[in-house]
C-alpha cells in the first residue's frame, strides 16, 4: 500500500515537471505565473473521466458545449494581464473556474461572470475545494460586465466575441488593460487594449491568433 502511494505521489510529481516544462516551451517565462500554474490542480477543475488528461497542452471538455482552454492558452493570456498582485480583475466567462483560481492566486480580487448556470456552480465547487477566497462569481451575460463593482484594472475574455464590447472597456481603471480574442468565429486576435489617461483613450496591441468559443450575449454573438 506505501509503495503504491510512493509511486503514485513520483508520478504526480513527474507530470507536474512535464506540465512546468511545457508551459516554459511555450514561452511562459513569469515566475509567478510558473509558480501559480504548479499550485493550482488543474484536474479539480475537470469531470473524473478526463483528468488523466488534464496537465497536456489541449482543450477539454467540461460541459454545456464548453471547453477549459489548452493550459499554454490560459498562461499566455496570464502573463499578457502583467499582474503585480495588487489588482482588481474581471473575468468574462468562468468556465471550469480554472483561470479564476489562477487569476486569484496573481491578483487581489477576481470578479468572474458565468452565463451557464451549470458551469457556474461546479466552479464555485472546484474553487470551494482548492480553497480560494478572493474570487467572486455571478451569473449572467458578462458582455455587460459589472458596472456596479467597476472600475477593474485588469479585464480578461476567454471567450471570442466579434469585436471587444465597448461597455467593458468602459469599466477600466485608468492605465488598466483589457486581453481577450476578437474576430471572426474560429479565427480571432487575442489583443490587448490599455485605457489612457485622457477620456476616451485606447491603445490597441494584437499578441496571437486563436480559436476561442463563442461569447455569446447582448455585446457578442446572438446564440
Ligand atoms: N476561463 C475558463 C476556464 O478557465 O475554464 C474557460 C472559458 S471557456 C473557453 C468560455 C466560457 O465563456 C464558457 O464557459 C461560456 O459559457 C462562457 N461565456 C460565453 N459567453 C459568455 C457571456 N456573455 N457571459 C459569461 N460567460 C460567457
Amino acid at each position: 500500500m506505501s509503495m503504491n502511494m510512493g509511486g503514485r505521489a513520483r508520478d504526480a510529481l513527474k507530470t507536474r515537471r512535464r506540465f512546468m516544462e511545457r508551459l516554459r516551451g511555450l514561452g511562459v517565462n513569469d515566475p509567478k505565473v510558473l509558480k501559480a500554474f504548479a499550485t493550482v490542480p488543474r484536474h479539480l477543475f475537470m469531470s473524473e473521466a478526463l483528468r488523466d488528461r488534464a496537465y497536456k497542452e489541449t482543450p477539454i471538455p467540461i460541459g454545456e458545449g464548453q471547453t477549459i482552454s489548452a493550459p499554454g492558452v490560459v498562461a499566455n493570456m496570464t502573463m499578457a494581464l502583467e499582474l503585480t498582485g495588487t489588482e482588481r480583475v474581471l473575468e468574462i466567462g468562468t468556465g471550469s473556474g480554472y483561470q479564476a483560481a489562477i487569476l486569484g492566486l496573481l491578483a487581489s480580487h477576481v470578479v468572474s461572470i458565468e452565463r451557464i448556470p451549470k458551469l457556474a456552480t461546479r466552479a464555485r465547487s472546484a474553487l470551494d475545494q482548492f480553497g480560494i477566497t478572493n474570487v467572486t462569481l455571478f451569473l449572467g451575460d458578462g458582455t455587460l460586465g459589472r458596472p456596479d463593482l467597476a472600475p477593474y484594472d485588469r479585464i480578461v475574455v476567454t471567450a471570442g466575441g466579434p469585436e471587444v464590447p465597448r461597455v467593458l472597456l468602459d469599466q477600466l481603471a485608468p492605465d488598466g488593460m483589457l486581453v481577450g480574442p476578437f474576430g471572426p468565429r474560429r479565427a480571432q486576435k487575442l489583443t490587448r487594449y490599455w485605457r489612457g489617461k485622457k477620456a476616451g483613450s485606447f491603445r490597441r496591441e494584437v499578441i496571437g491568433e486563436c480559436d476561442f468559443v463563442d461569447l455569446i450575449g447582448q455585446n457578442g454573438w446572438r446564440g
